[in-house]
């Protein structure tokens, strides 16, 4: 089985999963602030005001241990993760809340997820590009994520920094 089939062979399972874990966001997390509505704009998010944050002291991330599992051997599970975006839902690690370029990152992953036309389409694109050479976190979805926050945050910094982007690092 190639790689990409193995991606859309998990789909169903890891986007039943996406779906329940961004309800979770939605009902219970915080809209975004003025500010990281504006970042959320300039990287090109289209319905910002959908966006709910939720700060955790453990990320929902990768899930249930099946799901962890299979996780692992798709190489979907970088340890170290500190946020995550399902769809219009972003989770911060507690430690990381106050962290502008991690935030601004995660929107640009909101963006690509309308972009593609949702968020199934996003899981599909994403684990392709994990399982695919070159991988977490060299490929497109993840370099755009990079390049972009990078780039807003830094010109954010050239303005007097709106987001007080150079509270924190850009390295995400
Ligand atoms: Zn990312």
């Amino acid at each position: 089985m190639t790689r990409t089939a193995l991606a859309t062979l998990a789909l169903p399972f890891a986007h039943a999963w996406a779906s329940h874990v961004e309800a979770r966001a939605l009902a219970s997390g915080a809209p975004l602030e003025p500010c990281a509505l504006a970042v959320a704009r300039r990287v090109g998010v289209v319905h910002a005001h959908r966006v709910r944050v939720r700060v955790v002291a453990e990320l929902p991330w990768p899930g249930p241990l099946w799901l962890r599992a299979l996780a692992i051997r798709l190489r979907l599970a970088p340890p170290d993760i500190v946020g995550v975006s399902i769809g219009y839902g972003i989770w911060l690690r507690a430690d990381q809340a106050a962290n502008h370029a991690l935030l601004a990152h995660e929107l640009v992953h909101v963006a690509q997820h309308e972009r593609l036309g949702g968020l199934r389409s996003f899981l599909h694109a994403y684990m392709v590009e994990c399982l695919t050479e070159p991988g977490y976190p060299a490929g497109p979805l993840e370099s755009e994520a990079l390049r972009v926050a990078h780039e807003v945050l830094a010109a954010d910094r050239d303005r007097a920094g709106a987001c007080r982007a150079d509270a924190v690092g850009v390295d995400v």
